[in-house]
């Protein structure tokens, strides 16, 4: 019996190839809830995932796993808005006319800031096509430099320096190049006349989780227990330790895939990973009326959250009983942050408030539920770096014969963490289990 740690997208992808290659496998759940972070609130209508989630056209493997699971006509490909909310005014910034007449960059930024997303470096006035290839390159290069060395001042202080502020906070100086360029290649297509063609599945992601829980077989996934520890022998793992409500038991192993967070990882074995996470506080906002014609709406401006993200401006209303969603977000670095601090009652003030100063036609009475969700781990700080501190998949070398890693400090999750690659890093662990 093969064990998997974990039962977000990661350990039942694992679970789901495990069992594709002939093993019997069990999922064990910390929690009483399958998904981890793709977990989801109920609504009039349609469940909705309690952090924001589509899919980029770049983000094969999930589709796969789809179609093989019968799901392929629930893969929704839609348009997702996208804005920039500057000084008091929306821009939108989703087709080139809307590009070229945003006001925060002269002609020349626009220009080179477009020539850096089509991956053309024009450096020395000679146009290079191969510069951005390799990522590796840029491992080492902070952010900040090089926006400086390859667009603008404009570029960087007007465009980007304000989403770096939202994703990163005070961390951004320490972000890579990489990231950044592994970001431009690995969001997807857009439709220069609409917008983003962005991804979702008919009834959301939880259509997908529980197709996949049906596949791997209900009884073979535990919720409600936390495995504690690992029983290792020599250099081979033989069991490990579960706690339920009922208590503490120890089960025999032939093998185990951890699909957690590293901090868990290092509980069980003892295998430290430098990567550092950060937290995110994000609210579902239910309202009688829609707010803006945006989904995703980056706020450059001193707000205490990064974007508004109108969900049901790219999943139609009526999927939710003619409610509109919206989920207000930002991403915790430090936890003394008053974010993070705050109670529900207080987040709610504070960010209804500040969307009516934003917004002067929204009416808090339109609010009919206003939802928190808070994790301290939900995305690493991609520092330079980063690909050295990489979690393997294989960890015989590094901790013991059948131990295998698919959480979110793997390489899947480069340069972005998303559902994709937690089903890559589930498959690739499971892969070469396989092969021994
Ligand atoms: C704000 C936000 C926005 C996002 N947006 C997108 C998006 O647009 N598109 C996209 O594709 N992805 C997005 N993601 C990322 C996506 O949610 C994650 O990459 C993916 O869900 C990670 O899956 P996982 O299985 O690796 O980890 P998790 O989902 O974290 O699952 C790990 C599971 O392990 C369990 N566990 C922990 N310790 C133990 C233990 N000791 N014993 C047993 N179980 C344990 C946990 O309870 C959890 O259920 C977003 C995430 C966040 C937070």
């Amino acid at each position: 019996m093969i064990h998997v740690v974990g039962g977000g997208i990661a350990g039942l992808a694992a679970a789901y190839r495990l069992q594709d290659h002939g093993y019997e496998v069990t999922v064990i759940e910390a929690s009483d809830d399958i998904g981890g972070l793709a977990a989801t609130y109920g609504t009039a209508g349609d469940d909705i995932e309690q952090f924001y989630h589509h899919l980029s056209k770049s983000e094969e493997t999930i589709v796969e796993l789809a179609e093989e699971l019968g799901l392929d006509d629930r893969v929704e490909w839609l348009i997702g808005k996208n804005a920039y909310y500057v000084d008091g005014v929306v821009h939108p910034l989703d087709t080139l006319p809307q590009i070229a007449a945003y006001p925060h960059l002269s002609l020349y930024d626009t220009f080179r800031l477009g020539l850096l997303t089509l991956e053309v470096d024009v450096r020395g006035g000679r146009p290079r096509f191969d510069t951005y290839d390799d990522l590796a390159d840029f491992e080492t290069v902070p952010i900040k430099e090089f926006l400086l060395d390859h667009t603008t001042r404009g570029v960087y202080e007007n465009f980007f320096e304000p989403l770096l502020d939202a994703k990163f906070g005070d961390r951004k100086e320490e972000v890579s190049a990489a990231w950044l360029l592994g970001r431009i290649k690995f969001r997807g297509e857009r439709d220069l006349l609409r917008g983003e063609i962005l991804g979702y599945f008919d009834g959301g992601f939880a259509t997908l989780i529980d197709a996949l829980v049906e596949a791997v077989g209900r009884e073979n996934v535990r919720t409600g227990a936390r495995v504690t520890g690992l029983g290792i022998q020599g250099k081979t793992v033989e069991s490990l330790t579960v706690e339920t409500g009922d208590g503490t038991e120890t089960r025999p192993t032939d093998g185990v895939v951890v699909a957690t967070m590293p901090n868990v990882l290092e509980e069980l074995t003892g295998y430290t990973c430098d990567i550092d996470f950060q937290g995110a506080v994000c609210a579902v906002v239910t309202m009688a009326e829609p707010l803006t014609e945006t989904y995703w709406l980056n706020v450059a401006h001193d707000a205490p959250f990064g974007a508004l993200i109108e969900h049901t401006n790219f999943v139609p209303p009526e999927r939710y009983g003619g409610d509109h969603l919206l989920y207000v977000a930002s991403y915790v670095q430090d936890r003394n942050e008053a974010v993070w601090q705050m109670d529900d009652a207080a987040l709610r003030e504070s960010w209804l408030s500040e969307i009516e100063e934003m917004f002067p036609g929204f009416g808090r009475s339109s609010v009919e539920e206003f939802r928190v969700a808070r994790n301290p781990r939900v995305a690493p700080v991609y520092e330079r770096g980063y690909l050295e501190m990489v979690v393997p998949y294989d960890l015989s070398e590094a901790v013991a014969e059948g131990v295998y890693y698919a959480g979110m400090a793997s390489r899947a999750q480069y340069p972005e963490r998303s559902l994709n690659g937690g089903v890559v890093a589930g498959f690739e662990c499971a892969d070469l289990f396989a092969e021994g």
